[in-house]
């Protein structure tokens, strides 16, 4: 795939500098190969769900050093097949070579780029209670790039008390503090029957994604992004599947 988009960039090459007086031929080959390259540079869903993973081995990997893997490699650390590594690390441009493997740093950086963690991201909290805690513990979101700067709740026992070294406050202050601090992540974290309150306020606001733990499945207008999680539903899985080999399935 890699060897037949070089191939478009060089006739658009060519033809640009060789056959110049057809002003028009340059313009259709270039429309092509734009289609071919959206075409073949697709993302789907199914990819993007894998991308995190794929980083975050990448990332592993370049922390002890490791300047290219091949795709048998790699598949043999994630546990997937070499035939799939390469169908989907072929989508982000030519860092696969026969014979050399991924550059590992290159690949890293892209798949970044592309999951859009090569900006920071500035978080609020929404709902300050156990679960919000335990997320403004988890070390690691600062690592790629998620900042939390600030956290609300409606209680008044809760407003003005500090979780790991932020101060709580007034849900009055949200949409003052999104738009100062351009803060560009919500985390709603408010139980069920605040959720669709809170939901449509936020998306009211600049903010341009919501992570989502209130046990609501809520789709945002404006193209502010949400991504539902329901930890309930992951740990019903868990114990389908705990039930499914007691049966011996
Ligand atoms: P706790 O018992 O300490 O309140 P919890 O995690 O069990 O913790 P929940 O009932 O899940 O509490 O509520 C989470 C947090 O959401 C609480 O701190 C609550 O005050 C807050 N909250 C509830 N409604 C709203 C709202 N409309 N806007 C903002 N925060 C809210």
């Amino acid at each position: 795939m890699t060897e037949i988009v070089k191939i478009h960039i060089i006739n658009i090459d060519f033809l640009g500098n060789i056959f110049c007086v057809f002003l028009l031929l340059p313009v259709i080959v270039v429309e092509e190969y734009m289609n071919k390259f959206s075409e073949d540079k697709y993302i789907s869903k199914q990819i993007v769900k894998r991308l995190p993973r794929y980083y975050r081995f990448l990332g592993e990997l370049k922390d002890k050093g490791v300047e290219r893997i091949s795709s048998t490699d790699l598949s043999t650390i994630m546990n997937v097949t070499a035939s799939q590594i390469r169908q989907d690390l072929n989508k982000f441009g030519g860092f696969g070579q026969q014979g050399y493997g991924y550059n590992v740093n290159s690949l890293h950086k892209e798949i970044g780029r592309i999951l859009g963690i090569d900006t920071p991201h500035n978080m609020v909290m929404i709902g300050a209670g156990n679960l919000c805690k335990a997320i403004m513990h988890y070390r690691s979101f600062p690592r790629y790039g998620f900042h939390i700067i600030g956290a609300f709740d409606i209680c008044p026992e809760k407003i003005g008390t500090v979780i790991n070294g932020i101060t709580v406050m007034s849900m009055d202050e949200l949409e003052p503090f999104i738009r100062t601090h351009k803060a560009d992540i919500a985390v709603v974290t408010v139980p069920t029957s605040a959720a669709t309150e809170v939901l449509e306020r936020l998306s009211k606001t600049d903010i341009k994604g919501v992570w989502n733990f209130a046990h609501v499945d809520y789709t945002m207008p404006n193209n502010i992004q949400i991504e539902n999680v329901h930890l309930s539903e992951s740990l019903m899985i868990l114990s389908y599947n705990i039930a499914d080999v007691s049966k011996g399935n």
